[in-house]
């Protein structure tokens, strides 16, 4: 692992305005590089999104920062996240919750994700291929779910899905240009809403998958 530049990558959130120390200390034990091929190893530090397989990326470390510090993940917590990619946002999740969910709709990214993860020391993942928007049902309640891809209206199924007390982190936008992280909490007597920042993230495509996909 690059410590100097992993240190400055870590100042630079820091900076702005990631404060949460359990957050800080699970991107500080998460080798970033892993999650890249080759030709983008040496910019795993810069705090910039990345291309991986399957026209997809890896999204920017402040974006994986801020969407982990405000689902406030617990050591006990069963987490979901739609849309494993790479699986760094996975592994983040994996130091701080008891055991996470992940579902990708592309197989050969799933695969990957998962023998990295095995390759990390990292076994508290359970990795599932399909149309994530529609959930885990099985699995479900849920105290947390993040989405790392933009829906184009709250996926109701992830809410229903969602424990009272649970929080729902969702990029939101039909626009790639006007995309916003939402944050829905669940309670005893309704939905709470709030929106947290702007973002840029690959569409959450609904539906059939490409015939590329299934290899
Ligand atoms: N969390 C990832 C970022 C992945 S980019 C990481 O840390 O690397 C978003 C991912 O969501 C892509 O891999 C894309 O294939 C996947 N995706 C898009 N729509 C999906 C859906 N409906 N169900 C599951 N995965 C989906």
């Amino acid at each position: 692992m690059n410590v100097p530049a992993l240190q400055r990558l870590l100042a630079e959130l820091r900076q702005s305005g990631i404060s949460d120390e359990n957050v800080l200390a699970a991107i500080g034990a998460v080798d970033r590089e892993r999650f890249v091929s080759a030709p983008f190893a040496e910019r795993a530090w810069e705090n910039t999104a990345l291309p991986i397989s399957f026209g997809q990326t890896i999204s920017q470390p402040l974006v994986v920062a801020a969407m982990t510090e405000a689902l406030r993940v617990g050591p006990r917590m069963k987490v979901l996240e739609i849309g494993t990619g790479s699986g760094y946002q996975a592994a983040i999740l994996a130091k701080l919750a008891r055991r996470v969910y992940t579902i990708e709709r592309f197989k050969p990214l799933s695969k990957e994700a998962e023998k990295l993860l095995i390759d990390l020391g990292i076994y508290n993942v359970v990795f599932d291929v399909g149309d994530g928007s529609k959930g885990w049902p099985g699995q479900a309640p849920f105290d947390r779910i993040i989405v790392t891809a933009a829906a184009e209206e709250r996926p109701q199924a992830l809410i229903d899905q969602l424990a009272v007390g649970g929080i729902l982190i969702v990029p939101v936008g039909r626009d790639p240009t006007s995309q916003v992280v939402e944050r829905i909490v669940k309670t005893d007597s309704g939905l709470q809403r709030d929106t947290l920042m702007p973002v840029r993230f690959v569409p959450l495509v609904t539906g059939a998958l490409p015939v590329l996909g299934q290899g």
